[in-house]
Parts: structure tokens; sequence; C-alpha cells
């Protein structure tokens, strides 16, 4: 299908801001290995990037788990992203732009 070979989101407030794309925990297979390199391109941009976690309590103290991120600039709140797997090491990322004024 199709559907899984594309990641897709909206980019957050928080996301926009702290340079990142969140990594949904279910999706995680989509992507390398955490900690593994890859390309990623937008256009004429293409970077190394890899999927990064970090220890996270928005679901209160007692129940700690894991963020999952990929590191990325210039991204806007409310920009719909989509990441397509060209091979296991390259991916191609879209971003689409005009959605900015929901969070105005
Ligand atoms: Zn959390």
């Amino acid at each position: 299908m199709a559907s899984q070979n594309i990641y897709s989101r909206k980019i957050s407030p928080k996301e926009a801001k702290e340079d990142f794309i969140f990594v949904l925990k279910n999706k995680l297979p989509f992507f390398p290995p955490i900690g593994t390199n890859f390309e990623l391109s937008n256009e004429n941009i293409s970077r190394e990037v890899m999927v990064k976690s970090y220890p996270c309590t928005c679901r209160g103290p007692d129940r700690p788990h894991e963020h999952y991120f990929i590191s990325w600039k210039g991204l806007e709140a409310g920009d719909k992203i989509e990441i397509a797997k060209d091979s296991e090491s390259k991916y191609n990322l879209q971003i689409k732009y005009g959605f900015r004024e929901v969070f105005d």
C-alpha cells in the first residue's frame, strides 16, 4: 500500500520552534534504526539526519517514556510534511506550505 511508504504529519508550534519533526512510535519501522544516519532531501537541500529519542514525562512523572524525532530546520507551525522512502538510506521530504494561519 502506498500510504505505508510515506510518513506525513502537520508541524506543531513546538516542532517549528525547536527545529524537529516528531516521529510517532508506531512509525519507527518506516525509518532506519534510531541513531543510524540517512539522507533526507528537500528540493535542493540534502542533509544527513537520524532518528533520535529523548525521555519525556508529558503523561506524568509516573509514566516516563521516549519521544522520537528528526532534526530539521526551517519548518513553520502548520506546515504539512511528507517523507517518502526512496531507498534504505535515502528519504525525500516534501513541505506543503500555506496552513500557517491556523496557528496565528
Ligand atoms: Zn511524552
